[in-house]
Formats: C-alpha cells, structure tokens, sequence
C-alpha cells in the first residue's frame, strides 16, 4: 500500500495547484538530474504577437493577409498570432484550400490559386536564398529573442513577419531555485537557435535549438539515460515528449492531451511549480528513508 506521507504530500501539492497523478511520480520527480522545457507556452506565456511585417515587393497588409489565410487552419501559437493581427489590422482574410502543417518546420496553403507557405527562415532557406535585406531582418529580430517566419509563394519569398513571446514573469528566479537545488536545466526548442539563445540567456538555462520533434524525442530518451529527466511542456504538439520522459510535466490544466500524458501538472501555471514539486518529493522521499 502507498505509504501515508505519500498520500498526505499528494494532498498537500493539490492544495498548492500541483496535481500528481501517483506515489511513482512524486517519488520520481525529486531524483531527476535534469529538467527539460518547451520553450512556447512553458518558459514564455505563449501568447505571442505580431510586432513587424515585412514585405519585398508587396505592402505589409497583403503579407499579413496571405500570411493569415495559410495559417488559418492551424492551431499552433505562431498561426494565432498572424490571425490575430490580421484581424486587429481589420483585413478580410480569403479562403484557403489544401491546407497542411509542416511540423516544426510551417504551414502550406492554396490562396487566390497561389501556393503559399509561412515557414521558419530555416526551412524557407532549403528552398530558396533569402534576399538580403529580409535575411539581415530576421538576423535581427531573432537576436531580440523574437521569431522571425517567411512568407514564401513556391520557392519566392514575399515577406517576413517578426513573432514576440514573453517569457512568463516568475521563470528566472524559478530557473535559479532549480539550480540551487542541483538540477540541471535545458530549453529544447524548434524555434532558430539565435532566438532560442537569446531566451535562454536572458532566462538563465542551456538549451537546443533547431529541434524537429523526433530530435526532442531522442535527446529526452538520452537525458533519461544519464540521470533521469522531466520534461515540462504545454502539451500542444509535445505530448509524445512528455511521455518519452520519465516524469512529463505538464504546464497548466488547458489541454486534455497534456492532462492525459503528463504526470503531474502545474495548474496555476507558474514555472515556479517545477521547484515546487522537487522540494516536496525530497521532503517526503527523505522522510520515508
Ligand atoms: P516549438 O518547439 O517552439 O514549439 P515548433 O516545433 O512547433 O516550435 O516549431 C518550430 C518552428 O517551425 C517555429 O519556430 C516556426 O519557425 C516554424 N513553424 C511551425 N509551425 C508553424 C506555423 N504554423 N506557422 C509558421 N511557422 C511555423
Ligand atoms: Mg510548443
């Protein structure tokens, strides 16, 4: 039978907004060597914004608009964003037809009878060479931590648009409590890896960049290896991560897909949360020994 202290520490995190789903979990979490975070939506509040459009040869109200007619299909944050500045701006979006996401990589549409595709400057680069002027825009916004996406008609790209997140206010010092109390932390993300630096130096953890979602699979499966892993995700799109790691921890009660796979789950979505439920395993692991 589960030990009382277990069950009592259980309630006790409840009580905080730490829901954890058994006594292995609790155990678990406390033994960790490293955590792992999303970056989108878990570091960063993932609400993002569109803070510049830019456009070679077209005005930015009709990259906005093609931009948000391919991505209007799409349920990843950066899809949000474009929609939701097309809206605020008050542009009519056209339909979209063949609508398909690229994962990790952008989303592709036929609009207006034009194949078109909001990707990452990364994949955008495998298709064709950046003029200059959109390549020196993107360096720079994603030397401020934003996320710069192309937008490409065929292999001709027609304009940038440059995406902020937030860092969520209480991520810093939650960071510097893990590392007080010897955990090793690291943000895997897909997004470029000057933007992902420029996160991560600011936040204060490791990171990789650049990760399509089998490398986020591999890289967690190796962390389990060498001394045991979290890993700490919204859940969209990083369910099967959450999984792959030894204890998945998912960031707010939102999606079921997250609440579903994860482990434990931090409803009061505080990054402080992941200390939280490192103390209290130790407290209660120490206790039982
Ligand atoms: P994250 O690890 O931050 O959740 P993803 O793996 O979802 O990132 O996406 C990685 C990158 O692929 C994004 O930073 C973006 O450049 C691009 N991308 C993915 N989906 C889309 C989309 N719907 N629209 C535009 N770009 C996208
Ligand atoms: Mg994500």
């Amino acid at each position: 039978s589960v030990p009382a202290s277990i069950t009592s520490a259980i309630s006790a995190g409840t009580r905080r907004g730490l829901l954890i789903k058994g006594g292995g979990a609790l155990e678990t979490i406390g033994s960790v060597k490293t955590v792992a975070f999303d970056k989108t939506g878990t570091l960063t509040a993932g609400k993002p914004r569109v803070t510049d459009v830019l456009g070679l040869g077209l005005d930015r109200t009709e990259v906005l608009r093609l931009a948000a007619a391919v991505e209007s299909g799409s349920s990843h944050p950066l899809a949000h964003a474009i929609t939701q500045a097309a809206q605020e701006g008050q542009i009519r979006v056209p339909a979209a037809t063949d609508a398909q996401a690229l994962p990790g990589k952008g989303a592709t549409a036929t609009v207006e009878g034009r194949a078109l595709s909001v990707t990452s400057p990364r994949h955008a680069a495998t298709l064709t060479t950046l003029d200059p002027e959109l390549s020196r825009a993107v360096t720079a916004f994603e030397e401020q931590g934003r996320t710069a996406v192309v937008l490409l008609e065929g292999a001709t790209a027609l304009g940038v648009i440059a995406i902020r997140d937030e860092p969520r206010a209480d991520a810093r010092a939650a960071l510097a409590r893990l590392r007080d109390l010897g955990v090793h932390t690291v943000m895997l993300t897909g997004d470029n890896a000057r933007t992902g630096q420029a996160i991560a130096r600011n936040l204060g953890l490791d990171v990789q960049a650049e990760l399509l979602p089998e490398d986020k699979l591999r890289l967690i499966a190796e962390l389990g290896a060498q001394g045991g892993v979290a890993m700490v995700g919204d859940g969209i799109n990083d369910a099967p991560a959450l999984a792959q790691s030894d204890v998945g921890i998912a960031m707010g009660g939102g999606t079921d897909v997250a609440l579903e796979t994860a482990d434990a789950a931090l409803l009061q979505e505080r990054v402080t949360g992941v200390a939280d439920l490192v103390a209290l395993s130790r407290a209660t692991m120490g206790n039982i020994k």
